[in-house]
C-alpha cells in the first residue's frame, strides 16, 4: 500500500550515530577488526548499589504507573541534587519534570516552546539530535560557527545569530562531540548578550557536568548569571554518570509553566518514566557518588592516552578536550592528503 507520509517525518535525517554503529556492526560482520566510537555511553557497568535498588523496587511492586512527571521521591531527588550539585533552587513539585531520558526532556522542551519557523541557536559542534528533535516541532535550527581555536560560540557571533524569529539557545558544556567547556568568563560574555534579548529563552544541557578534566569545577550560565534562571531549562540525566544510558530518565528543571507544558505533551505520549528506573534513579541521585568521581578519573586517563595518540598522526590537529568522553581530532589535513581514500 502507498502510504502517505507526513511532512513532519521528512524534515528529519535518521541518527547518525545510529548509522555509523549500523556500518561499524556490517564491516565488522565482514571479518574485519573495527572499534565502534559512534554512541556516547560508558562502557562500565551501572553500579551495584543502583542495581539493587531497582532489585529491590520490583519486590516491592513499584511495577505500576506513577505520576506522570515522575515520584515525587525522584523529583524530590532532583531538586536537592540540583541545590547541593549546582547551588540552584528548584520545587520538586512544580519545576521539576523526570522524563524517559534526556533526550525526551528536550523533545518535549521543544515540543512545548517552539512553533512552526521559530529559530533555535545551535552552536556548532554540536549533539546530532539537538537540529532533528528541533525540526520535529517545526523549529529551524541555526547552527552557529565555533572558534576555531576553542570550539566554542563566541558573544558576537550570539549577538549576530539573534533575530527577531529566535526562540531558544541550546548550550551543552562539557560539549558533545567537542569536550569543550565554556568557563565562567565567556558564559558571561553570553549572558551579557541574552540579557538584551529578552525573548530568547535557553536550554543548559548539563549532562556531562561531572566529567570534567584537570581539576575544573562545573558552572552553567545561571551560576554565573542568576538574572537568567526564569528563561533557563537544565536538562540532565543519569545515563553518562552514573553508567544507565538503558535506563532511560532525564529530567529538566524551569519555569512552572514550561514545566507543566512539558507534561502535559508528556502525559499524551509516554506517561511517566519506568517506574523501576525511577526508583533506581533516586539511589543513584541519593546514594554514595564515589562512582561518579571515579568514571571521571578514569576518562581522564584515557583522554591523555587517546589525545597522545590522536597528535602523533601525521597531519592531524587535535585540541585537547576539557571534559566529557569526546575528542575532537581534525583529519582533514590527512584526507587531503590521501584523495584516494574516501
Ligand atoms: N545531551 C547530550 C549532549 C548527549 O550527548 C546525550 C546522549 O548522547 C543526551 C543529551 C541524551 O541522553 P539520554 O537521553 O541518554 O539521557
Amino acid at each position: 500500500m502507498p502510504f502517505n507520509f507526513s511532512a513532519r517525518v521528512g524534515r528529519v535525517n535518521p541518527s547518525q550515530t545510529l548509522s555509523i554503529g549500523a556500518l561499524a556492526a556490517k564491516i565488522r560482520a565482514e571479518g574485519k577488526d573495527v572499534i565502534n566510537l559512534a554512541s556516547g555511553q560508558p562502557d562500565c557497568d551501572t553500579p551495584e548499589h543502583v542495581k539493587q535498588a531497582a532489585i529491590k523496587a520490583i519486590r516491592a511492586g513499584h511495577t505500576k504507573y506513577t505520576p506522570v512527571g515522575g515520584t515525587p521521591a525522584l523529583k524530590q531527588a532532583i531538586a536537592d541534587k540540583m541545590q547541593r550539585e549546582n547551588g540552584l533552587s528548584y520545587d520538586p513539585q512544580t519545576q521539576v519534570l523526570a522524563s524517559c531520558g534526556a533526550k525526551h526532556s528536550l523533545y518535549n522542551l521543544c515540543q512545548a516552546l517552539l512553533n512552526d519557523g521559530d529559530e533555535v541557536i545551535v552552536p556548532t559542534p554540536y549533539w546530532v539530535s539537538y537540529p532533528e528533535i528541533v525540526a520535529l516541532a517545526g523549529g529551524t535550527p541555526v547552527c552557529t560557527p565555533a572558534d576555531r581555536d576553542t570550539l566554542k560560540m563566541n558573544a558576537e557571533t550570539l549577538r549576530r545569530s539573534i533575530t527577531h524569529a529566535t526562540r531558544l539557545l541550546i548550550l551543552n558544556s562539557p560539549n558533545n562531540p567537542s569536550g569543550a567547556v565554556y568557563g565562567e568568563d565567556e558564559l558571561h560574555e553570553l549572558a551579557d548578550v541574552l540579557l538584551a534579548h529578552p525573548q530568547v529563552a535557553i536550554i543548559s544541557d548539563d549532562i556531562y557536568e561531572h566529567i570534567l578534566f584537570g581539576g575544573r569545577s562545573f558552572r552553567n550560565i545561571v551560576n554565573v548569571c542568576p538574572e537568567l534562571y526564569e528563561r533557563t531549562l537544565i536538562v540532565n540525566g543519569i545515563s553518562k554518570a552514573y553508567s544507565m544510558t538503558g535506563w532511560r530518565i532525564g529530567y529538566v528543571c524551569g519555569a512552572e509553566e514550561v514545566v507543566d507544558a512539558m507534561r502535559k505533551i508528556q502525559s499524551h505520549s509516554t506517561s511517566n518514566p519506568t517506574s523501576i528506573s525511577q526508583e533506581a534513579a533516586v539511589e543513584a541521585l541519593n546514594g554514595p557518588q564515589d562512582f561518579v568521581r571515579e568514571l571521571t578519573r578514569s576518562f581522564e586517563g584515557r583522554h591523555a592516552r587517546i589525545h597522545n595518540l590522536l597528535c602523533g598522526i601525521k597531519g592531524v590537529e587535535c585540541p585537547p578536550a576539557e571534559g566529557s568522553f569526546y575528542i575532537f581530532p581534525d583529519f582533514s589535513k590527512t584526507i587531503a592528503a590521501h584523495p584516494d581514500v574516501n
